[in-house]
């Protein structure tokens, strides 16, 4: 699939680039670029930041990932393999993250989309909100995440 979206949009075909893909499909959960980056390091690859910087964003638009924007701080990434689509709850205090699936965000995604005269194709939603249980919030713990 990759090796395709890459022919199409006149993109060289690198070894370099299916081992970035292999690394973030293996990956569990959220990932910022920097996380791969290091983990694939640790691994002993040689892959440059700059060549796991875009090929993060190939994947995405070759949809075999999504960018996630939890804060405006770091963009996160998360495989599209093997998930069911489902949104994120993030907490603004320790930045724990629950994810979760509604039907209804669906349905109304589609819906809006139908209503302004598009075909709706991918959609995210995040809640930011506040831990309530002290026990599972680091933040409220005393301990701040860092
Ligand atoms: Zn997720
Ligand atoms: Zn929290």
């Amino acid at each position: 699939m990759f090796r395709d979206f890459l022919k199409r949009g006149n993109n060289r075909i690198t070894p370099e680039r299916f081992e970035v893909l292999d690394s973030a499909l293996e990956f569990d959960g959220h990932f910022s670029a920097d996380e791969l980056f290091i983990s694939m390091k640790n691994n002993n690859s040689r892959v440059s930041r700059a060549t796991v910087y875009n090929t993060l964003e190939l994947l995405c638009q070759a949809e075999l990932l999504s960018l996630r924007n939890f804060s405006n701080k770091v963009n996160y990434y998360e495989s599209n393999f093997k998930r069911q689509n489902h949104f994120h709850l993030v907490c603004i205090d320790c930045g724990r993250i629950v994810e979760f699936t509604e039907s209804r965000i669906e349905e109304i995604s589609k819906d809006i989309g139908e209503k302004l005269g598009f075909k709706t194709s991918s959609y995210s939603y995040n809640i930011f909100a506040r831990c309530e249980k002290k026990p599972d919030c680091p933040f409220l713990n005393g301990k701040s995440n860092s």
